[in-house]
């Protein structure tokens, strides 16, 4: 990154006014550069009390908790986690990895590694395991195929698929491994090949370390939005976009905004926004073209419910977080936040929280925190890590879009919303609900640096933010 965090431009274009839609990772980020750089005004929009999004982090009983499981991964660009180290200070920990995966009956060390995999893997589907890639080795590889299920079979052979990957892939995405494209794959699975696998098994990524703020992951966010409000950014909070409106030749955007019931609408040169790119097509005034309207609903986002189980004892586990893969456990994850920062406080208190994948739409969104509560403690009593004594309280939080959805052909409606999207002018769509991107926050903060560095005198460099993307297409997400 050649964006430097601290030095303000000399050529700053003071009046020029950016108005940032979202205060995720990639609208806060984008709100501190923009400001840092000198490059104009700016109003960060958030409908959400506090900054972070999916990212955010929430206190309960004086534990910082999270929307699920989260850790700032070491494949974080120098400059970005050099601004970050700066922002946090001690405040920010290096931490080791304690992650468990439970298959077949047996617990793995999570990220795998090669001895504990020898000493644990069930002998069974080790075998299954060895003759599937003895297979791969000795025969032709089959044709990867168009689908999720056929890209990994032809990479990684039946045992790690049917056992592993396809029950992961129903229960996070909740759709047939056979519905998914195979995009999907090659993004979100990072063994995605007995190569790949191998090395990471030789040399695990990031030698098994993240990082992890004292307050949570949300911190991380809430430091770039402090640091945008210390140099003057409007920062606005329980603030919802509703509508935008293009701006006739050489005028300017205006954006209605709605706080308790009451709009208000603010005039802008540039749109940076963060929230999801169907929202945007939806909200446009004039409207969007049918065809880019039509793409809205061809686009499929899985929503999550995270479930709290509050417990009086001062710890559960030494685990961060419990993967389960199969069908047996309905809960992905379950991470015990207290454990991220190795925090001993407060004694006679822990917090777990569970994800449980679902769209708005399904039966378990409609569930009460009991019940969902109860499930949480079934899933983890037949997973053999009872609780030790029933919670003292359930609660719940739901996010409405935490993955992407790549079903079969989703790139053609993706690319239908993108074309439109781009040629708005003074409007630039990022960021993982923006892109519809599966990323991590370093992902999201990359991109904000990215497009900030695309400006040079006020005029934002469309050639050089393509090249951009393409780095964006290359991203990896890692659990
Ligand atoms: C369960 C789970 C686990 C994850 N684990 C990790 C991890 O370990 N490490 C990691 O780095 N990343 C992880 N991620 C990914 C991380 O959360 C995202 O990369 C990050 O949040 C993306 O930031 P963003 O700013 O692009 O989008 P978001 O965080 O989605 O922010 C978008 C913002 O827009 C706001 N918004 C939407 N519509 C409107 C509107 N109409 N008006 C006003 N505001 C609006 C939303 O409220 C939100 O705050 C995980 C994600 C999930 C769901």
């Amino acid at each position: 990154m050649t964006q430097s965090a601290q030095r303000p431009s000399k050529d700053p274009v003071r009046d020029t006014h950016f108005i940032v839609l979202g205060a995720g990772p990639a609208g806060c980020g984008a709100a501190a550069q923009l400001l840092r750089g000198g490059h104009g005004r700016v109003t960060l929009v958030e409908r959400g009390t506090v900054a972070g999004g999916n990212a955010g982090s929430f206190l309960h009983e004086g534990i910082w908790l999270d929307f699920g499981s989260h850790r700032l991964h070491s494949a974080v660009d120098p400059a970005i986690l050099a601004d970050i180290q700066a922002m946090l200070g001690s405040d920010l920990g290096h931490i080791d990895r304690h992650g468990r995966i439970r298959l077949r009956g047996r617990w793995l060390h999570f990220p795998i590694k090669a001895l504990d995999l020898l000493l644990h893997l069930n002998p069974g589907f080790a075998l299954s395991m060895l003759r599937d890639m003895i297979g791969r080795t000795l025969l032709p590889k089959p044709a990867e195929g168009v689908t999720f299920a056929s890209v990994l079979r032809a990479n990684l052979g039946p045992t790690m698929c049917e056992q592993f990957y396809f029950p992961y892939a129903r229960k996070l995405w909740g759709r047939d491994p056979s519905e998914l494209s195979g995009i999907q794959a090659r993004k979100r699975v990072t063994a995605g090949s007995f190569q790949k696998l191998l090395k990471r098994l030789v040399k695990p990524p990031g030698k098994g370390k993240f990082y992890y703020p004292r307050e949570g992951y949300g911190q991380i966010s809430r430091a770039y939005a402090d640091a945008a409000q210390d140099l003057g950014a409007d920062l606005r909070f329980n603030t919802s976009v509703e509508a935008l409106e293009r701006p006739s030749p050489g005028g300017k955007w205006r954006v209605s905004l709605s706080r308790d019931g009451v709009t208000e609408v603010i005039e802008a040169d540039h749109v940076w926004s963060t929230i999801p790119v169907t929202q945007v097509a939806r909200m446009m005034s004039p409207p969007a073209p049918p065809e880019v309207l039509a793409a809205t609903g061809a686009i499929d986002y899985q929503g999550m419910i995270l479930v709290y189980l509050v417990l009086d004892v001062d710890q559960w586990t030494t685990t961060d977080a419990h993967y389960f893969p199969e069908s047996n456990v309905s809960v992905t994850r379950v991470s015990e936040p207290k454990n991220y920062f190795l925090s001993k406080e407060p004694k006679g208190r822990t917090i777990l929280c569970a994800e449980v994948p679902c769209t708005p739409d399904s039966p378990l969104w409609q569930k009460t925190d009991a019940e969902l509560g109860e499930m949480v403690a079934g899933d983890l009593a037949r997973a053999e890590i009872p609780i030790p004594r029933p919670p003292v309280e359930v609660f719940t939080r739901r996010l409405r879009q935490a993955y992407p959805i790549y079903t079969m052909g989703y790139e053609h409606a993706l690319g239908t919303l993108d074309d439109w999207v781009q040629a708005l002018p003074g409007f630039l769509s990022y960021g993982r609900q923006g892109l519809f991107a599966h990323d991590n926050l370093h992902h999201a903060l990359f991109m904000a640096y990215s497009a900030v560095d695309c400006l040079e005198g006020g005029h934002f460099d469309a050639d050089k933010w393509a090249g951009y993307r393409k780095i964006f297409a290359t991203h990896v997400v890692e659990d």
